[in-house]
């Protein structure tokens, strides 16, 4: 039995939330139509012709990819230019296009956590920077009858979501007081006579972006005249770090972790910038294009970090922060994990007979 394009981007919501992604990242449908019928999906790095053309080959109707194909609003779709050209083979095969980008670099599974296991890192934790969105506490007032309906409507709105858990919420028991005015319509209570109601104080999370929806759902199931709620805004929160540092099997020379890393990812060509005869004992690593998180790698005690392409100011960055850096591959480092997000969606899909193929190396 299939399921629709729409239903897959509900799966990939569960193991990569999109507003995990930073900030302009166009993650999620990038073509296609959300109604479509799915049986066969191909998970790939890059929407490039020789992946198109795979998935056409396994008569795919929809293609996944880390990369997105559309990065940047674009005023032209020309059949002569590359990402036309792609957009053109897509439509015209019936292909949807999901992005599933920096929401899978940070996830817990995702690229980087599959990374750090391939290097072969021992207590992996996270570092380095998250998605720096701005967080909001509501606290509402209600009737304690209203309490699981006021709770529903706001995380029906987007409120309440914390890591992989939703409708998160707080609440407590206590005794609201007021007067009701002349000319006032009150749930509970009488015009002119002081009145204690029974009330929950509701706590929940909301992301700025959710927060009028939020209170619209919220004041919309409220049964009181006059809604009694505070917004408190929050810290910046990065719970969701990109980066994964932990400390290698056994402490290596730089040169031979060089060999050591080239073995793991497949790669001989992985290039070394920094002392060659320093021993790293803790390495950070960041897939893709990472090269900027080296002053995080240093903060975080490691003594390396590995990423997939370096920019050129960072190699002697790397030497006056001590820091050892590797290039192992764009493509190197972020491969693994998409051949795991694979595997993911194919267990999670398993029950609706749908075939889900990777295009990892040379497959
Ligand atoms: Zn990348």
């Amino acid at each position: 039995m299939a399921i629709t394009v729409r239903e897959v981007l509900r799966y990939l919501h569960e193991i990569a939330p999109t507003d995990w992604a930073f900030p302009n990242d166009p993650v999620g449908l990038q073509i296609g139509d959300p109604s479509q019928r799915v049986e066969r999906i191909l998970v790939a790095l890059d929407p490039d012709p020789r992946t198109v053309t795979n998935a056409r080959y396994r008569d795919c109707q929809l293609l996944i990819t880390h990369h997105p194909l559309i990065f940047r609003p674009i005023s032209h779709v020309r059949f002569d230019d590359p990402v036309g050209m792609a957009v053109q083979a897509l439509c015209e095969a019936k292909i949807a296009l999901i992005a599933v980008h920096t929401n899978w670099d940070v996830a817990p599974g995702g690229i980087n956590d599959t990374l750090a296991e391939l290097v072969g890192l021992q207590e992996i934790r996270p570092f380095g920077k998250g998605p720096s969105r701005q967080h909001y506490k509501l606290v509402v007032f209600t009737p304690t009858e209203h309490t699981d309906a006021v709770i529903d409507a706001m995380a029906d709105a987007g409120a309440g979501i914390i890591g992989l858990y939703r409708r998160c919420a707080f609440y407590a028991s206590g005794t609201g007081t007021y007067e009701p005015m002349e000319g006032a319509n009150p749930y509970q209570g009488q015009v002119g006579k002081r009145e204690h109601a029974k009330e929950q104080r509701i706590e929940m999370l909301v992301p700025s972006e959710r927060l009028e929806a939020v209170i619209q759902a919220m004041l919309r199931v409220h049964p009181y005249e006059e809604v009694a709620y505070d917004i408190y805004p929050l810290q910046v929160r990065g719970e969701h770090m990109l980066g994964r540092v932990g400390a290698l099997p056994k402490p290596m020379l730089a040169s031979e972790l060089r060999e050591y890393l080239a073995e793991r990812l497949g790669n001989p060509y992985v290039r070394v910038y920094g002392k060659p005869n320093k021993l790293v004992r803790v390495l950070a690593v960041v897939g893709g294009a990472g090269s900027e998180y080296l002053a995080d790698a240093q903060r975080a005690l490691a003594d390396a970090l590995l990423t997939g392409e370096v920019r050129h100011h960072h190699t002697w960055e790397a030497w006056t922060r001590d820091v050892v850096l590797f290039e192992g591959g764009h493509a190197e480092t972020e491969t693994p994990g998409v051949i795991r997000l694979a595997e993911r969606l194919r267990t999670l899909l398993a029950p609706h007979n749908v075939e889900v193929f990777a295009q990892g190396g040379d497959s």
